[in-house]
Parts: C-alpha cells; structure tokens; sequence
C-alpha cells in the first residue's frame, strides 16, 4: 500500500478527480502572483508594485510605453510570454473609479498593445480581462491593471521560442525591448533605457 500511496502523491492531481463543467473559456491560473501579496495585505500606496513602477526606469519596471494618464508594463509573472498589463497611475481599485480620461487611455493603449503584439509576436489572438477584487482572481486588487495576454494557435512561433527556458528575467528584457521597440509614435523613446 506504501508504494501504492506513494504512486498516487508523485502523479499529482489529474481533473478526472473533480467535478466539474467544460466551457469554452481557457483558465488563467497564476497562484504565483500571491508573491506580491505578503501575508494576505493588499499593498498600501507606499509599496504598491504598480505605483513603485513609474518611478522606475523602463528597464528596470518592464515598462513597454507611457501614457498620460496610464501606462504598460510586462507582467513580471507571466501565463504567456508578452503578457501586459496596462495601468492607470493612480492608485484606484476598480474599474468604475476610473476617470473618464483614464478608461480612454487605458482602451487606447490596450488597442496598440494588440497591435504592437501582433506585429512583433505574431500572435493569434488575446485575452483581455480586468479581475476585480480579490474573489475575482485579482492579486493586487488595490490597483486596476487590464491583462493583455498573446495567445498563438501553434506554438512554433517567435515568442514561445525564445521564452522556452526558464531565463526568466532575462528574457523578460529582452521581450520588454522587443514590444517598446514596436511601440509606435514615440520614436524609440521607450526602446532601449
Ligand atoms: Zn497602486
């Protein structure tokens, strides 16, 4: 029976075991992020990633383009390779506390994001969401961030390559450069800090 038991603890969990309903929807499951969560307190301003971000240089945040009112950064955790967030710079929770200058920004730049992406990743297609609230899957709720995330039919294309080890850091540069390269009216501005 030990081996038995030890058998079943090396084989994991398989969805045979739970019960559940299909759908069409694909699953962004990132426990990871609880990283940024320290003993389940939501970040005050003062230590907010998403309100530290801006003062840092792009390089350093992963900060692909700024904008007046929001701007976009690579998730430092990402489900696919390429995937942004874009935020407003004030520290608001949801998406209804959005200026209405901010929900314009925010869907201005979400729009060249997808373009930028396109361009340079060759992706297939996106999902777009904003999780609001903590029972909503957000991980730092306190902040409204849209994800943006590159989705590929195959995965033989640029993206998944280069991001196929576990380099992380690393590779989250150089995508950084990549998409703030593509970013389109800023004349390199945001290329290579
Ligand atoms: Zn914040």
């Amino acid at each position: 029976m030990r081996g038995s038991d030890a058998a079943d603890a090396g084989a994991g969990e398989t969805s045979d075991e739970f019960a559940a309903v299909p759908d069409a929807f694909q699953r962004l499951w990132t426990p990871h992020r609880m990283v940024y969560i320290q003993d389940g307190q939501q970040p005050h301003p003062d230590d907010c990633p998403f309100c530290i971000a801006p003062g840092l240089s792009d390089e350093k945040a992963l900060i692909v383009a700024r904008g007046t009112h929001a701007y976009v950064l690579l998730n430092l955790f990402p489900y696919n390779t390429g995937h942004l967030l874009v935020c407003p710079y004030r520290h608001v929770a949801t998406y209804d506390q959005a200026t209405p200058q901010e929900v314009a920004e925010i869907g201005e730049l979400t729009q060249i994001a997808m373009r930028v992406l396109t361009q340079v990743s060759n992706c297939d297609g996106f999902n777009l969401g904003m999780n609001q609230g903590r029972i909503a899957g957000a991980g730092i709720a306190e902040h409204l961030h849209q994800h943006i995330v590159p989705r590929w039919a195959l995965d033989s294309n640029f993206f998944p390559i280069i991001a196929g080890t576990k380099a992380i850091p690393r590779l989250l540069g150089d995508v950084r450069r990549e998409i703030a390269n593509g970013w389109p009216g800023v004349a390199g501005s945001n290329a290579d800090r």
